[in-house]
C-alpha cells in the first residue's frame, strides 16, 4: 500500500515537473542547487582528500609510496581549480559543472595512479565506488546532466583501458552501464521529491507576504521594504512615490451592511488596485481598510494624477458591493521609506480632516 501511495505521489510530482515551463524549470534547478550545493561540495572535498590516504594501500601493492605519490597528490590541483573557478563565478550552472569537474579529477588521478601500480586488479572496486559521486552530484544536477556524465564516464573507462589494461575490463563495462541507468532513474525520482519541497516552500513564502482576504501583499513585505530600505532607485532619475489609501467611513459600511459586505468591499478594492498598478509596483494591505501603494518611475505629480483618477473611478463605480469613497495621502520618496510613509500618512490625515474623498500631497 505504501509503495502504491509512493508511486502515485511520484507520478503526480513528475506530471507537475513535466508541465513546468523552461523558465520555471531553470528557477527550480537554481533553487535546488542553492539548497544542496554546500553539502555536495563538502562531500566531494572530503572524498578527494580521502583518496590521498590511499597512498598507504598503494604502498601495500607497490612496496613504495613514490610511484603513486604525484598522481595521488594531483587531486589537490583539481581542488584548487575548483575553488578558483567557483570563487570567480558563483552561478549555479558553473557550480554543477565544477562539481562534475572535481569528480572527474578524482577519476583522472585514480587512473593515473592505477597506471603506476604493479597490480591494478582492484580498479573495478574504484570504478564502482565512483558511482557514489554521481549520486551525490545528482542532488544539484539535472537528470540529463547525469545521463551525459554517465556516457562521458564510460568513454573515460574505454580510453583509460587503452593504457591501464584493466584485468576485469568486460565486467567493469557490463556493471557500469546498468549503474548509470539506475542512477539516472534515481535522480529523476529525487528531482520529483525536491519539487514537493520546492512547492511547499513557494507556498510558504507566498503566504508570508500575502494578505488572505484581499490577495495583495501584507505588512510583512512593507516592513521588509522599510527596514531594509529596499527597492532602491534602479535607473538614474527614477522617481518613486508612496500613497496611503483609506476607505471613508468604513465602520459605517460594516455596521449598516454587515462584516461580510465589508470584507467583499476590501477584496474589491484590493483587486482593483492590483489591476491599477504596473508590474514592478506594489499594493500592500497596511491595516484594516488602509492600503499602501509603491509607485515606481512615478513623480509626485504623476502619482497625484493617477490617484485622483482612481479615487474618481471608485466614487463612480457601479460594480462595488456597496457605494463607497476613499481618501488618499501621497508623498515622494526621498531616500528613506520610513520618512516617506510618515509624510504620506500625514497627507492622508489631512484629507480625512478636510472633508474626505480626496487626494492630498505632502
Ligand atoms: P475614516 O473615514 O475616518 O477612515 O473612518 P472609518 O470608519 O473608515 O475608520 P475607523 O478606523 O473608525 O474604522 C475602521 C473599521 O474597519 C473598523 C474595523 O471594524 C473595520 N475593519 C478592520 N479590518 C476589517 C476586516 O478585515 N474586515 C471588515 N469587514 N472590517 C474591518
Ligand atoms: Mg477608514
Ligand atoms: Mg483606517
Amino acid at each position: 500500500m505504501r509503495i502504491i501511495n509512493g508511486l502515485k505521489k511520484i507520478n503526480g510530482l513528475l506530471n507537475d515537473y513535466e508541465s513546468m515551463s523552461r523558465n520555471e524549470k531553470s528557477e527550480f534547478y537554481k533553487d535546488k542547487c542553492e539548497y544542496y550545493q554546500g553539502i555536495v561540495e563538502l562531500s566531494l572535498i572530503v572524498a578527494c582528500l580521502t583518496t590521498i590516504c590511499f597512498i598507504y594501500s598503494d604502498y601495500m601493492i607497490n612496496g613504495s609510496v613514490l610511484p603513486t605519490l604525484v598522481p595521488r597528490l594531483s587531486i589537490l590541483a583539481f581542488i584548487a581549480v575548483f575553488f578558483i573557478v567557483t570563487g570567480i563565478n558563483e552561478s549555479t550552472r558553473v557550480m554543477v559543472i565544477m562539481d562534475f569537474f572535481l569528480a572527474h579529477g578524482m577519476v583522472i588521478a585514480a587512473s593515473w595512479t592505477a597506471y603506476n601500480l604493479v597490480d591494478n586488479s582492484n580498479s573495478v572496486t574504484g570504478i564502482i565506488i565512483v558511482n557514489l559521486l554521481w549520486i551525490v552530484i545528482g542532488f544539484v544536477a539535472t537528470p540529463i546532466d547525469t545521463l551525459i556524465n554517465g556516457v562521458v564516464f564510460i568513454i573515460e573507462i574505454i580510453i583509460t583501458n587503452t593504457f591501464n589494461h584493466y584485468t576485469n575490463y568486460d565486467v567493469i563495462l557490463s556493471l557500469e552501464i546498468p549503474c548509470i541507468i539506475g542512477i539516472v532513474v534515481v535522480h529523476y525520482i529525487m528531482t520529483a521529491f525536491y519539487l514537493d519541497h520546492y512547492r511547499v516552500t513557494q507556498k510558504l513564502k507566498w503566504s508570508m507576504v500575502t494578505d488572505p482576504l484581499t490577495m495583495v501583499y501584507n505588512r510583512h513585505l512593507l516592513e521588509k521594504i522599510v527596514s531594509e530600505n529596499a527597492l532602491q532607485i534602479q535607473s538614474s532619475g527614477e522617481q518613486i512615490a508612496v500613497a496611503i489609501l483609506d476607505i471613508d467611513d468604513f465602520k459605517k459600511i460594516n455596521d449598516e451592511n454587515g462584516h461580510y459586505t465589508g470584507d467583499l468591499t476590501l477584496y474589491f478594492l484590493g483587486q482593483k488596485l492590483n489591476r491599477e498598478i504596473h508590474d514592478d509596483e506594489y499594493v500592500i494591505r497596511y491595516g484594516g481598510e488602509e492600503f499602501v501603494l509603491i509607485l515606481r518611475n512615478c513623480s509626485v505629480d504623476e502619482a497625484r494624477a493617477r490617484m485622483e483618477q482612481f479615487r474618481t473611478e471608485i466614487e463612480k463605480a457601479k460594480d462595488t458591493p456597496v457605494p463607497f469613497t476613499i481618501s488618499i495621502g501621497v508623498s515622494g520618496y526621498e531616500g528613506d521609506y520610513s520618512d516617506t510613509l510618515i509624510r504620506a500618512d500625514k497627507a492622508l490625515y489631512k484629507a480625512k480632516n478636510t472633508g474626505k474623498n480626496k487626494v492630498v500631497v505632502l
